[in-house]
Formats: structure tokens, C-alpha cells, sequence
């Protein structure tokens, strides 16, 4: 692991100025915040990650979770993923949240990983954690060996000729279906991202991941109020029951009146090279009888546009049926 400066800054300003002299906040950044340091020390010990600046943000003030006068919710950027699983508001009101927190790592990292880093996790490609292979996210050009090698854990959804790439966060993807919003500061002030536009699909920059900029610092996450009567379900896929990135996950969080669809929100997870919300499966359902066809049918709007590759063509009817699954217990739970 190359050497580096390790700084705590005394508050966010002084972060954000420290941060803001970092040429890119996107792969290869020389200035990182770190805060669980579960995703971040990992990569550095592998130099896929060789900040020269290290900025421990755990002493700032971003470490509550607050109910908002409009009923939502304020999720600070340190906030650890165990402490927001089992929140009671989040249990109560977004279930779906706490489930996919639940679901992600193990315990002992969930005690350690943030809000904030979460969101930035990167993916788990072996190419890109191998710094003796090629990768076009981690060396912009240098090409991307897994379309025509190992492929099986990556996506279907939102993929180039440049990069196939899985986000394999669980968390964003109940954030996603929730419509969370990111709010950053940053060195010409504060701004919010919906979550939607938070993170970029790879096109032909795939080591572009978010739209962060040098100096930005996500402060919090805020949810908005629960929807009415809505029923949530996280449910997630994998190889093996726990420590491990999902195959294929779908976050549902829907409202159902006499047997029909009023409302629905839809994300899947671990087949999508960013959180893929599907406002197709949405508009599928809207006014449907909640039956098990109209399920299926909204699976396969949702996995229109995939493309497979050569080892995970599978993902797709999986993850068809892990939707339609998530929908029936959401909807007979
Ligand atoms: C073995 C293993 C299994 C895992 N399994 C799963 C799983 O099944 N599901 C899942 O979802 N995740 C899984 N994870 C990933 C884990 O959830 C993430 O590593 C964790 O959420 C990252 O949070 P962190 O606070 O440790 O981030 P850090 O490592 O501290 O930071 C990650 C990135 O975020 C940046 N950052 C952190 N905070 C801020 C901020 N406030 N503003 C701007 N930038 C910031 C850092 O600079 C860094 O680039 C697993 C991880 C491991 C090691
Ligand atoms: S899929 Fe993306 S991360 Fe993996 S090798 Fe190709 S370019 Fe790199």
C-alpha cells in the first residue's frame, strides 16, 4: 500500500477545502474522505485506490438520524448501516430500507460501513480489483477483459462496449425505490441529488461513477414521508445466504386498493450497473389487478433492455422471478 497523509479535519469546511485540492473525486482521486474505511482500505491495500490524502470524516457531526416536520426522514452520512437498520422509524416506516440494509455484508461490517459510503461502494469486479489486469474503470482505455471473460456476477442492465460493471450495493437499491435524496456540500455550497442521478451509467467513461466533483461531501440522505399504506419488501438473491453480493434484488414498495395497483415503486439490484430503478415495471402495474400474471408481466417489462453476456444470462429470468416474487409477498404479506 503507497503511503499517504492521514488528516482529521475539524469540520466540514475545513474537509471540504482540504478535498476540493483533489484533481478528480472519481477514480484515482488523490484526496479521499474515509469513513467506515470498508470499501476505501480494501482498494488501497489492492493500489487500485493511492490517495496521497486521507480524510477521517467519523468526529463530524453527520452521525444522526432526525424525523423531519414533513414526515420523512434525515439520514447523516456517518450514520452506520446496522444503527439505521434497526431504527425504529426506518423499521416502521421504510421497511424496505431496513430489510436491504439486513441483507447486505455481515454484521460486523455493517457496524463499520456508512450511509455515504455505501452509496460510493464500488463494484466488485475482479478485473477492476486486480491492478495486474486491464480495466477501462480503473485505467480509462486500457480495455475491459471481463465482456469476453468472467461475467457471471456482472450486469445486464445499463451496460456499454466499455464497461459491465454491477453497482452491488442493497442499500441504494431500497434507496432507489424509496426516492431518496443525496445532499452534498460542496467548495460553491450545498446542493441536493435525487438518487436517480446520483450515480452515472458507464457509457464510454465508465471510471466517471457519480456526479461528485473534488470537495464534494455528502452531509445526508433524506427520505420523504412514507407512503400511505404502502407494503415493502427487500428481496435479495445470492449464492449463499449471508455475506454475499446479490445475483439479482428487487426493492418493491407498492399500494394496493380492492385488489389493484394504485401506486408502485421499483428497484432491482445486483443486475444493473447502477441502482436500476424500473419505471417501466411501475407503469406496468399501475391500475392492474394484483395477480400473479400482472407480476410477471411487470418482470418482463422491467428486464426489457437487458443484454447478457457470456456466463450471466441466467441473471435475467432470475431476476424476473425475484421481482414477481418480492411483488407476491408484498402483496399477500
Ligand atoms: C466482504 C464484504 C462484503 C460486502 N457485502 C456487501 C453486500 O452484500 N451488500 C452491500 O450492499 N454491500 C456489501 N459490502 C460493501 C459495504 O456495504 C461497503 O463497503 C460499505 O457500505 C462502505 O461504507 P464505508 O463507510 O466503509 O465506506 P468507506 O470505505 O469509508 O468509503 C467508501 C467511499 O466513499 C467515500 N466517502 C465516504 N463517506 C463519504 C462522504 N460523506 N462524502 C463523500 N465521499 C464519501 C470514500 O472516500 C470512499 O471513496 C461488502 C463489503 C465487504 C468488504
Ligand atoms: S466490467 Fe468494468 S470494472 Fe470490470 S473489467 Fe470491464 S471495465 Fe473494468
Amino acid at each position: 500500500m503507497k503511503t499517504f497523509e492521514f488528516i482529521r479535519p475539524a469540520d466540514p469546511v475545513a474537509a471540504v477545502a482540504t478535498a476540493a485540492q483533489a484533481k478528480t473525486a472519481q477514480q484515482g482521486a488523490d484526496v479521499r474522505f474515509v469513513a467506515g474505511g470498508t470499501t476505501l482500505l480494501d482498494l488501497m491495500k489492492l493500489n487500485v485506490e493511492t490517495p496521497g490524502r486521507v480524510l477521517d470524516i467519523n468526529r463530524l457531526p453527520l452521525d444522526k438520524i432526525e424525523a423531519m416536520p414533513d414526515g420523512g426522514l434525515k439520514i447523516g452520512a456517518t450514520v452506520r448501516n446496522s444503527d439505521l437498520a434497526h431504527h425504529p422509524m426506518v423499521q416502521r416506516d421504510y421497511a424496505v430500507l431496513s430489510q436491504a440494509l439486513l441483507a447486505g455484508a455481515s454484521a460486523q461490517l455493517r457496524n463499520m460501513a456508512t450511509t455515504a459510503g455505501n452509496l460510493l461502494q464500488r463494484t466488485r469486479c475482479m478485473y477492476f480489483r486486480d491492478t495486474a489486469m486491464p480495466c477501462n474503470k480503473r485505467e480509462p482505455g486500457t480495455g475491459c477483459p471481463a465482456i469476453t471473460g468472467s461475467n457471471r456476477m456482472l450486469a445486464v442492465l445499463g451496460t456499454s462496449e466499455h464497461c459491465i460493471a454491477t453497482n452491488p450495493s442493497d442499500m441504494c437499491v431500497a434507496m432507489a425505490a424509496l426516492e431518496a435524496t443525496i445532499h452534498v456540500q460542496g467548495p460553491k455550497g450545498s446542493r441536493v441529488v435525487p438518487i436517480a442521478d446520483f450515480h452515472l451509467l458507464p457509457g464510454n467513461t465508465p471510471h466517471r461513477e457519480t456526479v461528485l466533483e473534488p470537495g464534494d461531501l455528502i452531509t445526508h440522505v433524506t427520505l420523504p414521508p412514507p407512503a400511505a399504506d404502502s407494503k415493502q419488501v427487500y428481496l435479495k438473491l445470492r449464492d449463499r445466504a449471508s455475506y454475499e453480493f446479490a445475483l439479482a434484488s428487487a426493492a418493491v414498495v407498492i399500494s394496493i386498493r380492492g385488489g389493484t395497483v394504485t401506486w408502485a415503486r421499483i428497484a432491482l439490484g445486483g443486475v444493473g450497473t447502477k441502482p436500476w430503478r424500473s419505471p417501466e415495471a411501475e407503469a406496468a402495474l399501475a391500475g392492474q389487478t394484483a395477480n400473479e400474471a400482472n407480476f410477471r408481466k411487470a418482470a418482463a417489462a422491467a428486464l426489457q433492455g437487458a443484454k447478457p453476456q457470456s456466463e450471466n444470462a441466467f441473471k435475467i429470468e432470475l431476476a424476473k422471478r425475484c421481482l414477481a416474487h418480492a411483488l407476491y409477498m408484498a402483496t399477500t404479506g
